[in-house]
């Protein structure tokens, strides 16, 4: 799969966690082994609790509409509080954005820095989700089109507010993308304006977080 190409994908597998809350479970390893391969999340774990068959389809959990409401929310609440772990570890404001009076919606989180204000808004995506298959897109085409979906709907209206937008894009598979790593090396930035650490550093440090969610 194009994805697991994607220099990204897979890293957790190399990076050695610094600290203990970072640190997987033999357990959680295994999912994460077994994600990459494609292979069910546990043995003898072959139908989903929707009814659908695991054997032909090992990775239906990722967009299953039994599964969506909550463990999928839930992934997708993870990252976006793993990001807002980085920001306040180098000291950055960090919160929830505030739901705008026009349009009612909000980006996911807010940064406030001293060089600026910066809000974003995470986009996990399962590239072999059937749907996406059928309409016969490449995953880069498909990032392309989710990222200008999230900035047609925030770019101009965030920017009014003085806020730099960006989304975050990152597939189930752990794959990044250059917006995706334009945060990250935004906020080894501001970690090394703090003198406490080198941007090259807080960069590595800060993939690991968000690949384990
Ligand atoms: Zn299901």
């Amino acid at each position: 799969m194009e994805d697991l190409q994607n220099e990204y994908a897979r890293k957790f597998h190399t990076i050695r966690p610094t600290h203990q809350r970072l640190t997987l479970t033999d357990e959680q390893y295994q999912y994460a082994a077994k994600n990459i391969l494609n292979l069910p999340p546990a043995d003898g774990f072959t139908k989903c609790f929707c009814g659908a068959s695991l054997k032909n389809k090992p990775d239906h959990l990722h967009y299953c509409p039994q599964t969506r409401k909550k463990e999928i929310n839930q992934r997708y609440d993870m990252i976006v509080k793993a990001l807002a772990r980085l920001g306040d570890e180098i000291g950055t404001t960090c919160i929830e954005s505030r739901v705008s009076k026009d349009t009612l919606e909000r980006t996911d989180t807010t940064i406030y820095a001293l060089d600026g204000t910066f809000s974003f808004d995470v986009v996990v995506t399962h590239t072999n989700c059937p749907s996406y298959k059928k309409r016969n897109m490449s995953v880069s085409a498909l990032k392309e089109a989710k990222n200008n979906m999230k900035n047609t709907k925030y770019l101009n209206k965030e920017s009014k507010d003085g806020r730099i937008f960006s989304s975050f894009p990152i597939s189930s598979y752990g794959a990044m993308f250059p917006s995706t790593i334009a945060i990250l090396r935004k906020l080894a930035s501001i970690a090394e304006s703090t003198g406490m650490w080198s941007q090259n550093a807080f960069f590595q440090y800060a993939i690991y977080p968000t690949l384990i969610c």
